[in-house]
């Protein structure tokens, strides 16, 4: 399938001739969509260019450290009324960069992203599913165009290809990741920092919703499928965010047997959001993008106007038959 409608030389001569740019990831942003967004729009300011970037939700405790590398804007009413050029990176579709419908008209968007269910159908769109990170895109990027990488993009970059191969454990760390990571080490990145504040950090309130968490494992379709559930009252009683824990998931695909994992946050009373995890063959992006969501073949997600019962009925009830256990 094709998804992509530009190359990275037409993504690089369209950059060349931006001279006001904003740069957005994605909502509920991760390591990779934070640490790909400010590497990416340092390099931009590195070549002269105005730009600013933006994250309009919520910053994970884990990551707030990347926010030294740029000052990040967080309300729409701050956004920059002049943007020649919108770079959407690590996003699979225009709304889930959070922006304003109205604000993103007319501009021009350069998409660069690795998202399996990324069609490459909006603005001059690069998606390269064999990418393990955006970041790594955004090194062919700095290959391709002769930038140069400072310690501080180094860093965030390093932050990017961590926080999306599970720190070097997924299926998707192949040996072009090791040696990117190694050519970062190189140009300075402080991959101590990451490790101890995106992996390693977990506050007390996290403790305390792993904890309850992992009460709620539950196994079904045999043993094929794994369960855990993190119910808004509890997120409440521990005094943190639902999706605080971001590799909760990790505990029920860890289980002998388990092909799918599912993590259900309840982040607001009727709001559930969903994390699958897949092992083996089996394609989850598939039952996120049926969920209104998306994502890769081996971890997905989606957003539910469910409560968590509700949620936990449809999405079981989903993953039950792509496993064929219906
Ligand atoms: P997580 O479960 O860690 O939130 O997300 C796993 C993967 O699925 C990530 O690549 C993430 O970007 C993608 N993903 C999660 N939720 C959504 C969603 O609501 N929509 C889309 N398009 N992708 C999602
Ligand atoms: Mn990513």
């Amino acid at each position: 399938m094709k998804t992509s409608n530009s190359t990275l030389g037409e993504i690089v001569s369209l950059i060349n001739k931006a001279e006001k740019l904003l740069v957005v990831g994605h909502i509920a942003p991760d390591g990779d969509s934070l640490g790909s967004s400010i590497a990416f729009a340092r390099l931009l300011r590195q070549l002269g260019k105005e730009t600013q970037v933006a994250c309009l939700d919520r910053i994970p405790p884990r990551y707030e450290f990347l926010l030294r590398y740029a000052p990040l804007i967080t309300e729409v009413g701050q956004l920059p009324r002049e943007v020649d050029c919108l770079v959407v990176v690590d996003c699979g579709d225009l709304v889930r960069t959070g922006l304003p419908e109205t604000y993103v008209t007319g501009l021009t968007v350069v998409n660069i992203d690795h998202h399996v269910s990324n069609r490459g159908t909006w603005g001059k769109s690069w998606v390269d599913e064999d990418s393990s990170a955006t970041g790594q895109q955004i090194l062919r990027l700095v290959e391709h165009a002769h930038w140069q990488v400072d310690g501080g993009t180094a860093t965030c970059l390093y932050a990017s290809l961590t926080a999306d191969t599970g720190f070097f454990r997924h299926s998707n760390t192949t040996p072009a990741l090791f040696r990117d990571a190694a050519n970062l080490l190189e140009w300075g990145a402080d991959a101590r920092l990451v490790t101890e504040q995106a992996l390693e950090r977990k506050s007390l309130g996290e403790l305390c919703l792993l904890r309850h968490a992992l009460h709620t494992l539950t196994l079904h379709g045999g043993g094929r499928i794994a369960l855990i559930m993190v119910s808004f009252d509890v997120a409440r009683q521990c005094g943190v965010q639902a999706d605080e824990v971001e590799d909760m998931v990790d505990y029920a695909r860890a289980v002998p047997g388990v092909q799918v994992a599912i993590l259900l946050k309840e982040m607001a009373p009727q709001i559930t959001k969903v994390s699958l995890r897949a092992k083996g063959q089996i394609d989850v992006s598939g039952v996120a993008e049926t969920l209104g969501g998306g994502g890769h073949r081996a971890a997905a997600g989606a957003t539910l106007a469910y409560g968590i019962d509700a949620a936990r009925e449809v999405v079981l009830e989903r993953v039950l038959r792509v496993l064929g256990c219906d």
